[in-house]
């Protein structure tokens, strides 16, 4: 064997009976416990400018017996945890803040390790066994997994569903990969249109799913309808749970779309391009709610760790590379380009490029090697070259996903 195998997250919702309900909440809770507690020693610690104590969760249990009662390696997973989260802290002040005390009503979890086979999965009698559980957790299997399980992670959204979320050490998924139909694509990420894609094929235009939007628009109102509700009354709180519901579903629609984008791209790309866009600068200026709504970050992490696994190449040019800018015929760059023009024409080759496909081309040049000098172009158009007008016109063939 050689190296670390991949680890692969499967979730999966988990119908817990009464009395695990009950076991959960007290795991939950002691976690919770365990994590304040350590948290304010290391606090007190920190603003005294002592050094910082590791506390391990052995030493309350004394004090608080009741702790004996959870998995035990709950909390040992909230000490590493929380080591972790000072850790980041101090590599990195600006990203990474002090961790925060957890309150009851934030979504709650608990991670579990798997020890000598402590947690298992019945694929048969669709059962979930964890540590401390006599009965095995009924679990909605909608997908199979092989290899070994590494750790669980039990969580309980707003809206009082259950989930597991079960960390996998896969086999090398390279074993089913798909053959890629084209050598390279590039990728633009859009405000208008959610990426504008290039590849051996032409360019296509992909929208941010209409489901998203107006869910989008029924959360607003939800939002507005809870705080108008008064604070403790019955209708508050139906009103909490339609808008914890609605979050639910938002972030899962959207997870999904960003899932089977990148996986689509991925199986049909041999080398994938996309900008290397600041995007945590980019969300402190003004375009940042549509930014953080369109989920560039998250489509860019799935698109990179899918690269690894599929055995494709994954290129993140640098910010400064001015895939809008340059025309990708004639490699004349256009200084005057603004932020709002969406189409421009070339003043060197009179070509008129829309501006998201035109960002795409160049970036698809990248991917198959021809960025360097944008002259080569002209004199080597080879039949791999783009087809001499994109297939996409200005209003864009548009492709949605999910
Ligand atoms: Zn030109």
């Amino acid at each position: 064997m050689q190296g670390k195998l991949p680890i692969k997250a499967y979730k999966y919702r988990i119908y817990p009976t009464d009395a695990q309900v009950v076991f959960f909440a007290k795991t939950f809770g002691c976690c919770r416990f365990v994590w304040n507690k350590m948290l304010e020693e290391k606090l007190q610690a920190y603003k005294k400018k002592e050094r910082i104590p590791q506390p391990t969760p052995a030493k309350y249990k004394k004090e608080f017996p009741f702790l004996k009662e959870v998995d035990c390696f709950a909390l040992v997973a909230v000490q590493n945890h929380l080591e972790d989260a000072f850790h980041n802290h101090f590599k990195n002040r600006k990203l990474f803040k002090l961790p925060k005390f957890k309150k009851k009503r934030e979504k709650q979890s608990y991670t579990t390790y798997n020890t000598n086979n402590s947690i298992r999965v019945d694929f048969e009698k669709s059962l979930l066994y964890l540590p401390k559980l006599r009965k095995g957790v009924k679990i909605e299997l909608h997908r199979r997994f092989d290899g070994k399980i590494k750790s669980v992670t039990v969580s309980r959204t707003h809206d009082g569903k259950y989930y597991a979320s079960i960390l996998v050490e896969t086999d090398n998924p390279r074993n089913n990969v798909v053959e890629s139909k084209s050598k390279a694509c590039g990728i633009d990420l859009g405000l208008e249109h959610f990426v504008t894609v290039t590849n051996d094929f032409g360019s296509y235009k992909v929208e941010h799913p209409k489901y998203l939007r107006r869910g989008e628009e029924r959360l607003k109102r939800l939002q507005k309808s809870f705080s108008r509700k008064q604070k403790g009354s019955k209708n508050s709180e139906k009103a909490r749970l339609r808008l914890a519901r609605q979050h639910a579903y938002i972030s899962n629609a959207r997870n999904d779309f960003l899932h089977k984008l990148s996986k689509a791209i991925i199986d049909e790309n041999q080398v994938v391009v996309v900008e290397d866009i600041n995007v945590k600068g980019l969300l402190k200026t003004r375009l940042a709610k549509s930014i953080s709504d369109s989920g560039w970050s998250k489509f860019l992490s799935y698109l990179k760790y899918k690269a690894e696994w599929y055995g494709r190449t994954f290129i993140q040019v640098d910010c400064f590379y001015p895939s809008s800018k340059l025309c990708h015929r004639c490699g004349y760059k256009n200084e005057d380009l603004a932020l709002h023009d969406r189409t421009w024409c070339c003043p060197a080759c009179g070509e008129t490029h829309d501006r998201d496909v035109n960002a795409s081309i160049n970036l698809y040049f990248v991917g198959l090697g021809r960025h360097e000098g944008m002259q080569a172009l002209v004199d080597d158009r080879s039949p791999n070259g783009l087809p001499q007008k994109p297939s996409c016109d200005e209003t864009g063939s548009s492709t949605t996903y999910g």
